[in-house]
Order: structure tokens, then C-alpha cells, then sequence
């Protein structure tokens, strides 16, 4: 082998060596970044509870207790979002202990995964009941503005109150047909098959 050739293999290897090197600082700089935005996570999820369960006291802190719950349930694959629903299903219906002491610290709500699905699955329960409960009152609000509408409520031959449909406006011009019908709690239109949803929302639209 000539000197040179040597020299070239050398310079070849050399530069193996740093090829070597500025991936590992690549790989580096990319964890780094991941922790970055992890760290970022945290601290949201943090300041959410904080804010929404203990009034935003700035004595409330995060250490190494709660940042390392939170850190595993992001591990676990759960987002930021799942966990500030859990938050917001331990607002809604946290453990009460006899003493009067609510359960609802971030290290609870985050302490494994069992529990954080668990106060999320209460949270959306929680809406669910609270949507069912405003239904009659939606209903009462739709009635008034409906006679509104149709010019006052026909009651037929089976007690119930009917009204002009604001969904398909069906024979809109006669005075006398009036396909929704309403009982105590539901409404719907017999033309089109419109629901209290539509109706409340195409209602509110006109009035
Ligand atoms: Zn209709």
C-alpha cells in the first residue's frame, strides 16, 4: 500500500468516527426536544387542576410527587386532554370523605391509569346526567316560542299541544294543519321527523 492510500483509509475511518458522533448528538438534541415538550405537558395539566380545583394558589406546587403521576399517564399514551377531562370529572363528582375532604388531588386523578379512566368516565356521566335534566326545560322554553310562531297552540282531539313546523314549514300557510306535536317532555314533527334539537335550533334561528 502507498502512503497515500493509507492516508485515505485514515481520513475514511476519521470520518466514520464524527459521522458517528453527530448522530448521537442528533439522537441527543431530539430527546431533549421531547422532554421539552413533555415537561411543557406537564406543566399544563398541572396548571389546569390547579386552577380548576384549588383556585389557582400559588402554594398549590408541583414536585416530584405529582409530576411523576402525570409524566406516567402521558406515557401510557393518554393525552393532555384526557387528563384535564378526568380533571374536569373530579370537579363535577370527586369522592367525598366523611371528614368533608374531597379527593381530588392531581396525584390521585393521575396515580394510574385505572383511576384516570375512571374519573373520566364520571366527568362524561356527569354531562350526560346534567343534559338530560335541562331536556324539559328546553322543551318549555320551545313551546313558548313556537306559539309564538304559529300564532297560538292547537290542542287535538288527544290533549296535546300542536304546532307549525319551523323545520319543514309544511303547508306553513294553513292555519289549520300543524304537524309537531308536543307531549310533557318531547317534541317532533310528524311532516318531517324533526327532534327537539333541530326544532330548538331552527326556532332560535327565526326568533
Ligand atoms: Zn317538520
Amino acid at each position: 500500500m502507498t502512503s497515500m492510500m493509507v492516508d485515505l483509509e485514515n481520513v475514511e475511518v476519521a470520518l466514520r468516527v464524527e459521522r458517528r458522533k453527530v448522530k448521537a448528538l442528533q439522537k441527543e438534541l431530539e430527546q431533549r426536544q421531547l422532554q421539552h415538550v413533555k415537561a411543557a405537558d406537564i406543566e399544563e395539566v398541572f396548571l389546569y387542576w390547579r386552577q380548576v380545583l384549588r383556585g389557582d394558589s400559588g402554594r398549590v406546587k408541583l414536585g416530584t410527587k405529582r409530576r411523576k403521576v402525570i409524566s406516567a399517564r402521558l406515557d401510557d399514551g393518554h393525552t393532555v386532554q384526557d387528563i384535564k377531562d378526568a380533571i374536569d370529572g373530579a370537579t363535577i363528582d370527586a369522592f367525598v370523605g366523611a371528614n368533608g375532604v374531597r379527593h381530588d388531588d392531581i396525584e390521585l386523578i393521575c396515580r394510574d391509569e385505572v383511576k384516570l379512566e375512571g374519573f373520566i368516565a364520571r366527568g362524561k356521566a356527569a354531562r350526560e346526567r346534567k343534559a338530560q335534566e335541562s331536556l324539559p326545560s328546553r322543551v318549555a322554553t320551545l313551546r313558548v316560542a313556537l306559539e309564538v310562531l304559529s300564532g297560538g297552540a292547537r290542542i287535538d282531539d288527544h290533549g296535546n299541544a300542536r304546532f307549525k313546523c319551523p323545520c319543514c314549514r309544511a303547508y306553513w300557510d294553513d292555519p289549520m294543519y300543524r304537524p309537531l306535536l308536543f307531549t310533557d317532555d318531547d317534541v317532533s314533527c310528524k311532516e318531517c321527523g324533526a327532534e327537539v334539537e333541530q326544532i330548538y335550533t331552527t326556532t332560535k334561528e327565526l326568533a
